[in-house]
């Protein structure tokens, strides 16, 4: 009775029970082993690659079951949300290629589960917890941040745990007239957990990605609603959770030493459990030693880095799923180009230790996909990326589309083709030497070939040089330039008897490629000469004759 009218004198404007919203969001009507999985990120405006990571398992959970994906916003801390982050949130998980069944879209939301942000999720909560208070299981507590500091430095003083618990608990057993009391002097108040475990005992819980886990039971009384009638992470996610019947919970391992606090509440409730996965933190190498990925330190923890430097959605996912299941990669061997959506994602091939990100991986796979690509659709690609990232090249590169299509193309379509690009602003320093406004000499000339040897390669070069020449003939008239002016033909006889020449046909080479392209790699020269046209080539060399 005193629980009862402690919880009525405390929410006296909530009228609802929680039977109101059981009926209100019913169990959802799936197929069997249908999932529901949601990611639920705070709006900051900051989108880090875990919430990717975690988007990606949801994603698989749910899509490959026929189930369903929610985007849930904890926008509980509203000190830290940013404008518009919701739809941030949204256009760059569909950027990523991942989109939603259900949840918040930039202005309401989509689905009967709804409303999808926790701060319009006030009066859910406070009836959740005026049931827990009238049973019992939840009591408010009236310490301000001063008591509780002064609590602190008492627990540090004796060697105790710091927190709300046991005997600390001050405000645990407050009777209804000291409650009233409070009331009238105009208290604030938290809702505490009325915590009944003992960190003495264990519990066991199955983690659908480490296994059977056994932590201490729970003894502290966590606030479960701030004084604002907002509620903490711990009592949204599990009321949320509950009734959006969520049945798999996906999130990052910092959330496993509070677990045993979310399973109490949900044992108070009598609630099933969602199955839970927590997901192992990214991690990368850093001079020798593996160390968490930074915000401050590691532009890449951003998913605005990857866009705005033009990574591949597609490449970025198929990374993600070699670090997710060790048995994606031996599938992608063995399956060619098929869709990845086709592999089937297990919470049970997951790594439970830290995740190894490394972008030179990650590169190389964007290398990998980007080569089985046409040379249109490279352009087509890049210049979306360029119109929003790179306006100026934009310009450049629709100006001159065949060209760039043509320097896009070559060593394409091939058994083994080119592997130059990895992301759209690479593929532009890539290709850049070929429009003149870019043009550049990046490179020096090797300091084996003396200043007066690049002369006469440079000058031999430009009159022996017919544009229309085919590749066969002109590559034989770069060999006998470079019989003309002593340097070996065949490579191996240079090495045999390297006194008996200034140097090999690829010095020769090396210097013309650096006169026209201003680098010492390049693809094939003779493409690259006819791509740029016969006035380029012989301005370029003349420039760099002295
Ligand atoms: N907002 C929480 C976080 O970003 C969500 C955790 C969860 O998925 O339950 O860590």
């Amino acid at each position: 009775m005193k629980n009862i009218a402690i919880a009525d004198l405390l929410f006296p404007d909530i009228n609802k029970d929680i039977e109101f919203y059981e009926k209100m969001y019913p169990p959802r009507k799936l197929k069997e082993g249908a999932k529901v999985t949601r990611i639920a990120p705070s709006p900051t405006g900051f989108i880090h690659l875990g919430i990717l990571y975690g988007a990606i398992i949801d994603e698989r959970l749910a899509h490959q079951s026929d189930g369903v994906f929610m985007l849930r916003i904890e926008d509980t801390d509203s000190k830290r949300e940013v404008e518009g982050a919701v739809g941030l949130i949204n256009s760059t998980m569909r950027f990523f290629g991942i989109e939603f069944d259900e949840g918040a879209v930039e202005k309401g939301d989509k689905g009967e589960y709804g409303p999808y942000r926790q701060r319009q999720r006030r009066d859910i909560y406070r009836t959740f917890a005026k049931y827990l208070v009238a049973n019992g299981y939840a009591y408010p507590c009236f310490c301000t941040e001063s008591d509780l500091d002064k609590m602190r430095d008492r627990q540090k003083q004796l060697k105790e745990n710091f927190g709300y618990y046991g005997k600390w608990a001050i405000h645990r057993d407050l009777s209804y007239d000291e409650v009233v009391k409070q009331l009238e002097q105009k208290q604030t108040f938290v809702i505490r957990l009325r915590s009944v475990g003992s960190p003495s005992n264990t519990i066991q819980a199955r983690d659908e990605i480490r296994g059977i886990l056994s932590m201490p039971e729970n003894n502290q009384d966590m606030v479960l609603l701030k004084s604002d009638g907002i509620p903490t992470y711990h009592f949204a996610h599990v009321i949320d959770d509950h009734l959006m019947r969520t049945t798999h919970v996906v999130r990052a391992e910092e959330w496993l030493p509070t677990w045993p606090v979310h399973l109490e509440l949900f044992s108070f409730f009598g609630w099933d459990t969602p199955k839970f996965c927590h997901t192992a933190q990214l991690m990368k190498m850093d001079n020798g030693s593996k160390r968490k990925l930074s915000k401050r330190k590691d532009p890449e923890l951003s998913l605005e880095y990857y866009r705005s430097q033009g990574y591949l959605p597609e490449a970025v996912w198929e990374y993600l799923m070699t670090i997710l299941n060790s048995n994606f990669e031996p599938w992608r061997l063995a399956n060619g180009n098929k869709d990845l959506k086709e592999f089937e994602f297990t919470t049970a091939k997951m790594s439970n230790s830290g995740a190894l990100f490394d972008l030179v991986k990650l590169n190389g796979i964007s290398k990998q996909v980007i080569a089985q690509m046409s040379g249109e659709r490279v352009y087509d690609l890049l210049s979306a990326w360029a119109k929003r990232y790179d306006p100026e090249f934009y310009q450049t590169i629709s100006a001159e589309k065949d060209k760039t299509i043509a320097i896009l193309s070559i060593g394409r379509n091939k058994k083994k083709p080119r592997k130059d690009i990895y992301c759209w602003s690479q593929g532009k320093e890539f290709i850049k030497f070929v429009y003149d406004k870019y043009y550049l000499q990046e490179d020096e000339y090797p300091i084996s070939i003396q200043a007066d040897d690049i002369q006469s390669i440079l000058k031999s070069y430009l009159e022996m040089y017919r544009h229309c020449d085919q590749k066969e003939t002109w590559f034989e008239k770069i060999k006998l330039l470079t019989h003309k002016l002593g340097y070996a033909v065949r490579v191996k006889d240079y090495k045999q008897i390297p006194n008996k020449y200034r140097g090999n046909i690829t010095d020769v080479t090396t210097v013309i490629r650096l006169a026209i392209t201003g680098r010492s790699n390049s693809p094939d020269l003779w493409a690259i000469q006819q791509l740029l046209g016969e006035k380029a080539v012989h301005k370029r060399i003349s420039q760099a004759i002295r």
